[in-house]
C-alpha cells in the first residue's frame, strides 16, 4: 500500500535525495539548513559591514546555546561570544578577509552553559560592484569532540597508561630535542635506563593490578627522587628511563651519583595488600658524547650497560663500555633460544647421587638442568640460568624442574627402587614469590610425591635477602619435610649469621673448598673450620666436586657427612641412574669413615735399607705398612691410603721429618705421627711436640722390642681417638635429633603462649570494659565465694570486708543472696539498697553446660 505523505509534517532530510523536484521555497531551504547544520555541528553567519548588524542561523544559535533573535544581532553581539582573550583575533581576520580569498582558523567560543567549545571557521568576503567589501559569511564548525579526541591520541601516544608518565615515544624525542641543545651548547648528557627485578613475580602472582600498582608506586618513588630538569619516563614492563640533563651528568661520576640517589628511593619495600615487596634495579648508565650521539644508539648503550650490571650481582649500576654490546646481543639471542626450548620441550634433567661417607651409600641426588646445544653436547646452565632469570623465564623452567624431578622419583619409587631423595636447585626469583610454599605443597600433591623425598637448594645469594617472607617460606618448606641445603657455601658471603637464623639441613661446601693432597694446609685447615662450625650448628655438610680419592680421604678424615662429585658419579640421564640405584652402588669400604680396617702404619725415610727393616719388624705384629722415602712421597701415601700411625725419620732431603709430620697433622689430623730420627735436632722436634704435630720422638738406633712397643701403643690410642669420634658423630647425630624435636616444641609453646596472652589480653580488655561500666557486677564461683565485683559494686556493698574473697552467704544483703540462689536464673529480683531501687539480672558464668557461678548485675530502676 503507497503511504500518502502528511502535508504538514516536517520535511525529512534523509528523504531529500531521491527527490526528482528540489523543493525552493524559502521555509524548506530555512528548514534544510537548519538540518544540515544541525547534523554537521555548523553554524553560519552573515556580518552586514556597513550596519555592523549580523544574521545568524538557527544553527549558530545552537552551537552558542541561545535563543534564536529573529531580527537579527549586531556583530559586536557575536564577537562577544568569544573568549576576550582571542576577540580582538578573531575580529581582525573577520574584518580584514579579502573577496574572493577565504580564510579558515580556529578559535573558540563561549557556549551559553559557560563551556568554551572549540570551532573551525571560514569566512570570506562579498563586495558591491564597485569592489567595495559589504558583507562577509562565516561559517563556523564545532570541532571540540575532534579536538578532545586529537589530544586524548596524541596523550596516547606519548604517555604511559599505567604510570602516566612519558612513554619511550616522548622520551626518544625529548632526548633528540636535549641532543639537539647539547651539541649546540656543547654539554654533556646521560641517560639511566633501570629494569625493576620484582614487576614479572608480582604479575604472576598478584595479577596485574598487583603489577600496575607496583609500577604506580615506583613511579611516584622515582619521580620524587629525580632532579626538576630531568625526565623520567617508564618504556613499559617495570623499565624506567631517566634523561640527565647536564647539571646531573657533567661527568660519569656524578651521574653514578644520581643514580645512586635515585636507586635509593627504592630502598623501601612496597606494601602489596598483605605482600612486602623488596625491590631491586639493575641500572645502566650512558652518556653523551663519551658513548654515543644519537638518542637510539644511547638507548642501546644504557640498556647493554644495565644487562651488564645485571650479571655483576652486587654492584647494580653498570656505566657503558664498548664491549658491552658484544655480551648484550649474545645474551639477547640465547633468551631468544631459551624461550623457543621451553615451548619445543628441549630440556632434560640429569642426576648427580651424593653419597654418604658412613655407609658409602647414596643418599641423595641433585637434579641438574640439562639443555642439548644442537651439536651433540650441552649448553652450560651456569650460562643460560642468569639469561633465564634476565628473560624472566626461569620462573616456568624452575616450575618444569620441580615437576618433572617429582615425577621422575615418584615413577623410581612405583618400580621399585630404593630412590634416595631428590634436591632440585631453586633460582632466588622462584623463592622470592609470594605463594612459593604452596606452589611447591600442589606439585607434590599433583605428582604424589612425599615431601621428605624432596629437597631444595637454594645459593647464599638468596639468603640476602633475609626478607621476613624467605625466611617465611624457608620455615614452611621445611615444616612439609623438605630439606634444605644451602649451596656453593663459601664462594658468597658465607655470612654465618643465616645459618644459625635460617632453617637450613645441609651446607654445601663448594669444590674450591676441596682440597686435594697438594693443598696449601691454610687451604684444608678452612675447609676443616667450615665442617666444625657447620657441625656446632646442627648442619650436615657435603663436599660438592669430588673428584679424587685424595679429595675424599682427605674429607672422611676431616669428618665430612656426604660427598658429590665426578669421582662417584657423573651427573647421568634418569635411565642411568636407574641402573645405579639397581646395581645398589656404593663407595668401596675402605674409603668409608670410622669403619674397622687393618691398622695402617706408614714409614718415611729416605734410607731403603732402613724402611726395609722396619718393615720386616713390624709386618710381624699384623699391620698393613705403607713405605715412602720422602715427604712429598709421604704425603701421597697418605692420599692413597687411610693411614693410623705414621713414623717419619727427621733428616730427609727435601721435605725434612718435622716439615712432613707438620703437613700431615693439617691435612690429616686423626693421623699419629712419631719421629724416629738419629739427628736431635732438639728446637724444631720440641717445638713439633709442642704444637701438636708430633706423638712422639724416638731415636735411632732402636731397641726392637721397645719400638714395637710404641708402635702398638700409638694404634691403641688411635683406636682410643676414633671411637671417641664416633660416639661424638652419634652423641651429634642425636643431639641434631633434639634439637628438631626441640624446634618443634619451641613451636607449639610460642603458639600456646601467643594463644595465652591474647586470651590474657581480652580478658584483661573485658576487666576493664567492667570496671569502667557504671552499673554493679558481682561475680560469686561455684564454691559460694565472690569472686569478681567492680567497683561500683564495691561502693554500693561497702562493708567492713572486701567482697572479692569473702562468702557470698555473708557480704551479699538478703535481696541479693535470694536472686543468686535461684533455681531459675533467668528469674528477674528487684531489690532496694541504700535508698536506690534496683533489677538484678542473674547470669550463669562460663559454657552452659560448664558453670563457673553466677554474675549479678544491678541495674538502677527510677524512682
Ligand atoms: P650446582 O647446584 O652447584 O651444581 C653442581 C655443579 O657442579 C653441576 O654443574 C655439576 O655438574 C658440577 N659438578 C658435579 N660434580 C663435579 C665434579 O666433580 N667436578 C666438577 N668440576 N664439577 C662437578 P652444572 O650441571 O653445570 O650446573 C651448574 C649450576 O647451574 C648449578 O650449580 C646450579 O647452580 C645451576 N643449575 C643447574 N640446574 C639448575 C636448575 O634446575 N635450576 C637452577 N635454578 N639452577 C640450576
Ligand atoms: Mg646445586
Ligand atoms: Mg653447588
Amino acid at each position: 500500500m503507497q503511504r500518502t505523505p502528511d502535508p504538514s509534517a516536517p520535511p525529512d532530510p534523509r528523504a531529500a535525495a531521491p527527490c526528482t523536484a528540489f523543493d525552493a521555497t524559502p521555509e524548506a531551504v530555512r528548514q534544510l539548513l537548519a538540518h544540515t547544520e544541525e547534523l554537521a555541528h555548523i553554524g553560519s553567519a552573515q556580518i552586514d559591514l556597513e550596519s555592523g548588524q549580523a544574521q545568524l542561523s538557527a544553527g549558530l544559535y545552537k552551537l552558542l546555546g541561545v535563543p534564536a533573535e529573529p531580527a537579527g544581532v549586531s556583530a559586536e553581539w557575536f564577537y562577544e561570544r568569544v573568549p576576550e582573550g582571542e576577540r580582538d583575533f578573531v575580529r581582525s581576520i573577520v574584518e580584514g578577509v579579502c573577496p574572493g580569498d577565504p580564510c579558515e582558523f580556529q578559535h573558540r567560543i563561549v557556549h551559553a552553559d559557560g563551556s568554551l567549545r572549540v570551532v573551525l571557521q571560514r569566512s570570506l568576503a562579498e563586495a558591491d560592484a564597485s569592489g567595495r567589501r559589504v558583507r562577509v559569511v562565516l561559517i563556523l564548525q564545532d570541532i571540540t569532540a575532534q579536538r578532545a579526541a586529537e589530544q586524548q591520541a596524541s596523550h596516547l601516544a606519548n604517555y604511559d597508561e599505567v604510570t602516566g608518565l612519558p612513554n619511550r615515544t616522548l622520551l626518544v624525542s625529548e632526548l633528540e630535542d636535549a641532543l639537539r641543545q647539547s651539541r649546540r651548547e656543547d654539554r654533556p648528557l646521560g641517560l639511566l635506563l633501570m629494569e625493576l627485578d620484582q614487576l614479572k613475580l608480582v604479575t604472576d602472582t598478584l595479577g596485574y593490578a598487583g603489577g600496575d600498582s607496583l609500577l604506580l608506586t615506583l613511579a611516584q618513588r622515582l619521580g620524587a627522587a629525580v632532579r626538576p630538569g630531568d625526565l623520567l619516563a617508564h618504556l613499559g614492563s617495570g623499565e624506567y628511563a631517566v634523561l640527565l640533563r647536564h647539571e646531573s651528568a657533567p661527568d660519569a661520576d656524578t651521574a653514578v651519583r644520581a643514580a645512586q640517589h635515585i636507586l635509593h628511593s627504592l630502598r623501601e619495600p612496597v606494601l602489596l595488600g598483605d605482600h612486602e615487596v623488596g625491590l631491586t634495579c639493575s641500572v645502566g648508565l650512558a652518556l653523551y658524547p663519551q658513548h654515543a650521539y644519537s638518542a637510539e644508539t644511547l638507548l642501546h648503550c644504557a640498556q647493554a650497560a644495565r644487562l651488564q650490571a645485571r650479571g655483576n650481582g652486587e654492584a647494580r649500576i653498570g656505566v657503558y663500555s664498548s664491549e658491552m654490546h658484544a655480551t648484550a646481543a649474545r645474551q639477547l639471542a640465547l633468551a631468544a633460544a631459551l624461550r623457543r626450548a621451553l615451548e619445543r620441550s628441549e630440556f632434560q634433567l640429569h642426576y648427580q647421587p651424593q653419597v654418604d661417607l658412613v655407609s658409602g651409600q647414596m643418599c641423595g641426588m641433585e637434579a641438574l638442568l640439562r639443555w642439548p646445544d644442537g651439536a651433540g653436547g650441552w649448553n652450560s646452565p651456569a650460562e643460560f640460568i642468569p639469561v633465564a632469570e634476565e628473560a624472566g623465564l626461569i620462573l616456568a623452567l624452575g616450575e618444569w624442574v620441580l615437576r618433572s624431578a617429582c615425577e621422575q622419583s615418584v615413577a623410581w619409587q612405583r618400580q621399585g627402587l630404593r630412590t634416595p631423595r631428590v634436591a632440585v636447585n631453586l633460582s632466588v626469583r622462584q623463592l622470592q614469590q609470594p605463594d612459593f610454599a604452596r606452589r611447591v605443597q600442589s606439585i607434590l600433591l599433583e605428582t604424589q610425591m612425599d615431601p621428605r623425598q624432596l629437597g631444595l637448594e637454594i645459593t647464599e645469594s638468596l639468603l640476602m635477602d633475609e626478607s621476613a617472607h624467605v625466611v617465611r617460606t624457608l620455615g614452611e618448606l621445611k615444616a612439609m619435610g623438605i630439606e634444605i641445603s644451602l649451596d656453593d657455601f663459601g664462594t658468597g658471603y658465607s655470612n654465618l649469621g643465616y645459618l644459625r637464623r635460617l632453617p637450613i639441613d645441609v651446607v654445601k661446601v663448594d669444590r674450591s673448598f676441596v682440597p686435594d693432597v697438594t693443598a696449601a694446609p691454610e687451604e684444608v685447615s678452612m675447609t676443616r673450620a667450615v665442617i666444625t662450625m657447620a657441625h656446632s650448628l646442627q648442619k650436615k655438610v657435603l663436599a660438592e666436586g669430588v673428584e679424587t680419592e685424595g679429595q675424599l680421604a682427605l674429607l672422611v678424615a676431616n669428618r665430612c657427612d656426604q660427598i658429590q662429585g665426578y669421582f662417584f658419579s657423573r651427573p647421568l640421564p634418569p635411565e642411568a641412574l636407574a641402573e645405579l640405584l639397581r646395581e645398589g652402588r656404593r663407595l668401596p669400604e675402605h674409603l668409608l669413615a670410622r669403619k674397622r680396617r687393618e691398622r695402617t702404619l706408614l714409614l718415611v725415610d729416605d734410607e731403603e735399607n732402613i724402611v726395609s727393616s722396619l718393615k720386616r719388624l713390624l709386618r710381624r705384629d699384623g699391620y698393613n705398612v705403607v713405605t715412602a722415602n720422602s715427604g712429598a712421597q709421604g704425603l701421597q701415601r697418605l692420599a692413597e691410603h687411610e693411614v693410623d700411625v705414621i713414623l717419619s725419620d727427621q733428616r730427609m732431603p727435601g721435605m725434612t721429618g718435622v716439615e712432613f709430620l707438620r703437613r700431615a697433622k693439617e691435612l690429616y689430623p686423626d693421623t699419629v705421627r712419631m719421629s724416629l730420627s738419629g739427628y736431635t735436632e732438639l728446637q724444631s722436634i720440641t717445638d713439633a711436640i709442642n704444637e701438636g704435630a708430633i706423638y712422639k720422638f724416638l731415636t735411632k738406633p732402636w731397641d726392637d722390642e721397645r719400638l714395637r712397643g710404641h708402635i702398638a701403643e700409638a694404634f691403641r690410642y688411635k683406636e682410643m681417638v676414633d671411637e671417641n669420634q664416633r660416639l661424638d658423630n652419634e652423641a651429634r647425630v642425636a643431639n641434631q635429633e633434639l634439637v628438631q624435636v626441640n624446634e618443634l616444641l619451641k613451636h607449639l609453646v610460642n603458639a600456646q603462649r601467643e594463644a595465652r596472652s591474647h586470651e590474657q589480653a581480652s580478658q584483661i580488655v573485658a576487666r576493664e570494659m567492667l570496671e569502667q561500666i557504671p552499673v554493679p557486677v558481682i561475680g560469686v564461683d561455684l564454691s559460694g565465694m565472690v569472686a569478681y565485683a567492680n567497683e561500683p559494686a564495691e561502693h554500693l556493698l561497702a562493708g567492713e570486708v572486701p567482697l572479692v574473697g569473702s562468702p557470698a552467704a555473708e557480704v551479699l544483703p538478703p535481696g541479693l543472696q535470694e536472686a543468686w540462689r535461684d533455681e531459675d536464673p533467668a528469674a528477674t529480683h528487684l531489690l532496694e539498697l541504700t535508698g536506690q531501687r534496683f533489677q538484678v539480672m542473674c547470669r550463669e558464668m562460663g559454657a552452659p553446660a560448664r558453670s563457673r557461678g553466677r554474675l549479678l548485675v544491678l541495674a538502677s530502676l527510677p524512682h
